[in-house]
């Protein structure tokens, strides 16, 4: 059963939206929620994608697609091939929110990552020569984020997990930092009953006195001139507007206002500005999304702040040994445009025009992947990592292909067994609709199934 709507709550939207407003609001908010997608780009390949019937495309996001129904995500293997990711609509304006941007080899900060929505979409967005450093306090929701971006597959994103203090410490170092704040969720109301049990007074102050020290974190981490986007899934003034109003308190002069945003009309987002913050409001009585809040601003060029890297303490990636590169370029596509290392026995790939950055990162921070995992070396051989099926950079020839039809597919990403017809004798590629999922081992009639554990299908 649905717990209802907190009365202080309907009595505040009531209040700030006017009666008719605001119950429209509550209305929409024990109606159903509307299903999107974003797709990913670096893995079109022109064919359909039959698990999810689009019904139109999201207005603001053009990779976002609302669709007609809820399939079953988890039985469609392109899903677990990273054909796309299923993301709430109003999240994905963020992206319009980076317009004007030099992205290409760019640097962004994700503060607040997991599970991964926004850093997939700005690992999309940078490009194969910019970095995404995704980071989430929360180790165990670390992990989904890195199962996520591994699955995206674009190798251009670092996941570290630590406090906001510890990655905010690469000074005036980012050309984006996006803080998607944790917060009270009234905008998640419809989709997430949890949300409405947990939701509390005490709590709304206890998330805008954390948004206010993450916010500080994520000034620090800016470079003169570059862009901040802050965003909640909450209505609650005290965290939006409120959150941005304090902290021009502190960093008034040198925030100025980004480009303008262009958004039309029609789609239904309530534009404000704070100062130089503009401000964007999406209730879902007016908007085809859930509730959701986001503003952007610059960072003056001429504000105080020199670029500070902290120093490294520890050397946990080394260059991967000379003899084993031809090795490493075979299984990638655009191998001049890489960077071979090696961590804790296994080779890692990173877009080449960041190395320097990821290297830094890595020697002071916990990161717990970057790049495209490629394997480990056996007597100068790749024993493939199953992030590298899911790389979109995979050289399709360094492997042979076995194509599964859609029950023999679902059969591998659960783990079980699966017969050798169709496999060749060796490592085979195992793809779906010509999509990757991951790797086998045919030896003789046995195939030994390497999908991973952790991402294994439990659902039957
Ligand atoms: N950006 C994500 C996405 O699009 O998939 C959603 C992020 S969620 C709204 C906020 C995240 O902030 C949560 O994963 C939570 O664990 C993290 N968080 C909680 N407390 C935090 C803190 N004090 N500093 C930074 N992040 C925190």
């Amino acid at each position: 059963m649905t717990t209802q709507l907190p009365e202080s709550f309907r009595r505040r939207v009531l209040d700030d939206l006017g009666a008719e407003e605001g119950r429209a609001l509550c209305a929409a908010l024990d109606g159903e929620s509307p299903v999107s997608v974003r797709l990913n780009s670096a893995k079109r390949d022109g064919g359909s994608l039959p698990g999810v019937v689009a019904e139109r495309a999201v207005p603001w996001c053009a990779e976002g697609l609302y669709l007609r129904e809820r399939p079953s995500f988890t039985l469609d293997t392109d899903f677990h091939a990273g054909m796309y990711y299923v993301q709430e609509a109003s999240s994905q304006f963020v992206g319009r929110l980076l317009d004007g941007v030099a992205l290409d080899g760019a640097r962004i900060l994700d503060l607040c990552a997991a599970p991964g929505g926004k850093t997939t979409l700005y690992a999309s967005l940078v490009g194969d020569d910019g970095l995404v450093v995704a980071n989430e306090i929360d180790r165990r929701r670390a992990s989904v984020l890195a199962d996520n971006v591994r699955k995206w597959g674009t190798g251009n994103v670092a996941v570290t997990t630590c406090e906001p203090r510890a990655v905010c410490d690469f000074e005036a170092w980012f050309d984006v930092v996006a803080v998607d704040a944790p917060c009270s969720g009234e905008g998640m109301f419809r989709k997430d009953d949890e949300a409405r049990r947990e939701w509390s007074e005490g709590n709304v102050r206890m998330c805008a006195a954390r948004q206010d020290a993450i916010l500080r974190e994520a000034w620090r981490a800016l470079k003169p001139g570059g862009r901040l986007v802050y965003s909640t899934c909450t209505f609650n003034r005290d965290e939006d507007e409120g959150t941005l109003e304090r902290m021009l308190t502190w960093a008034g002069g040198e925030v100025v206002e980004a480009p303008e945003v262009a958004v039309d009309a029609a789609w239904g987002i309530v534009c404000g500005a704070v100062g130089p913050w503009r401000t964007f409001r999406f209730y879902p009585h007016r908007v085809c999304g859930e509730g959701f809040f986001a503003a952007v601003a610059c960072k003056s060029p001429e504000a105080e702040g020199r670029m500070r890297v902290p120093k490294a303490r520890r050397e946990v990636i080394m260059p991967a040994a000379r003899k084993s590169i031809g090795e490493l370029s075979r299984w990638v596509r655009n191998p001049e445009r890489m960077h071979f290392v090696e961590a804790a026995g296994t080779c890692y790939a990173w877009p080449a025009s960041q190395q320097t950055a990821l290297k830094a990162l890595s020697g002071s921070l916990p990161v717990i992947y970057s790049g495209v995992a490629l394997g480990q070396l056996f007597k100068g051989s790749l024993k493939p990592d199953p992030a590298l099926a899911l790389y979109a950079g995979l050289y399709r020839r360094a492997i042979a292909v076995a194509e599964l039809d859609g029950e023999r597919a679902l059969a591998y990403l659960r783990r079980q067994e699966i017969a050798p017809e169709g496999l060749t004798e060796g490592l085979d590629l195992i793809c779906a609709r010509g999509r990757a999922l991951g790797f086998a081992k045919r030896i003789g009639r046995r195939v030994n199934n390497m999908y991973p554990n952790s991402l294994r299908i439990i659902k039957q």
